[in-house]
Formats: C-alpha cells, structure tokens, sequence
C-alpha cells in the first residue's frame, strides 16, 4: 500500500454486478463458487465504513453476489473515503499510510496487490467519511 502505487480506475458502465463500489472500503478477490454466475471471476466486497482488523477482513471476504467465502483477496478499494492503515509486518516497523479518494468519478486502488499478502502481524484500516 506504497502510495506510489496508489491509482484511480474510472467507472466503467460494463462493470459486472459481482464488481460494483460504495463509497467506503472494499475488498478485491476471487469468486471460488462453481455455482456463481461469477465463479472465477474478479469481485469486489463492499466493507464500508468503519475500523476494521483487515486480517480478518481478508480472512472473511465474500462474494458479493452468491455471498460465498472469496479466495485470493489480494487488493483494496477506497471512494469517497479517508483510510488510515496502520500494520506492523513479522517483528518489523510499524507501516502507517493515510489518504483520501475525493474523486467522485473514480475509486482508488493500488497497483502493487501484495501487500494484501504479506505476513501482517496486525493491520488495522479506519475508514472515515470524506468531510
Ligand atoms: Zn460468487
């Protein structure tokens, strides 16, 4: 969650329904139900507003449409939304990050999706809403 690695997606009008995004926090894995209209596909999981232990977060994401766990949750969203991270990776220093998605036309992401997987000793993520 470099911010160098931070980027705006535009709205697309052919997101598919397993992809759309509130303002808030969300979530990008996979959808691993054979059964889902979007089995295998890239979904989003709108968590919203709040402060969240995004291990567990990670750990309990779900499709949003056939509302099974999702595998592979791998990258953030954030719109119209500020988010303060806070984690510490293994024993290493503790990673702070602070930034606002104030375009209305496009949520914010990061390129670099790894960080999702690193071996956080603990991640928190408050998401507040924009003032
Ligand atoms: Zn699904």
């Amino acid at each position: 969650m470099d911010r160098k690695n931070k980027i705006e997606v535009p709205f697309s009008r052919e997101a598919p329904d397993c992809r759309t995004i509130y303002k808030g926090g969300s979530l990008e894995g996979n959808c691993v139900n054979e059964k889902c209209k979007f089995y295998k596909s890239r979904i989003i999981w709108h968590i919203g507003f709040g402060e969240f232990n995004l291990v567990r977060q990670i750990a309990t994401a779900k499709c949003p449409i056939c509302k099974e766990k999702a595998k592979n949750v791998d990258n953030l969203f954030y719109y119209l939304a500020e988010i303060e991270i806070e984690g510490q990776i293994g024993e290493g220093d503790t990673f702070t990050r602070k930034d606002r998605a104030t375009n209305k036309n496009a949520p914010c992401t990061f390129v670099n999706k790894d960080d999702c997987k690193q071996p956080w000793n603990y991640i928190q993520m408050k998401v507040t809403e924009l003032k």
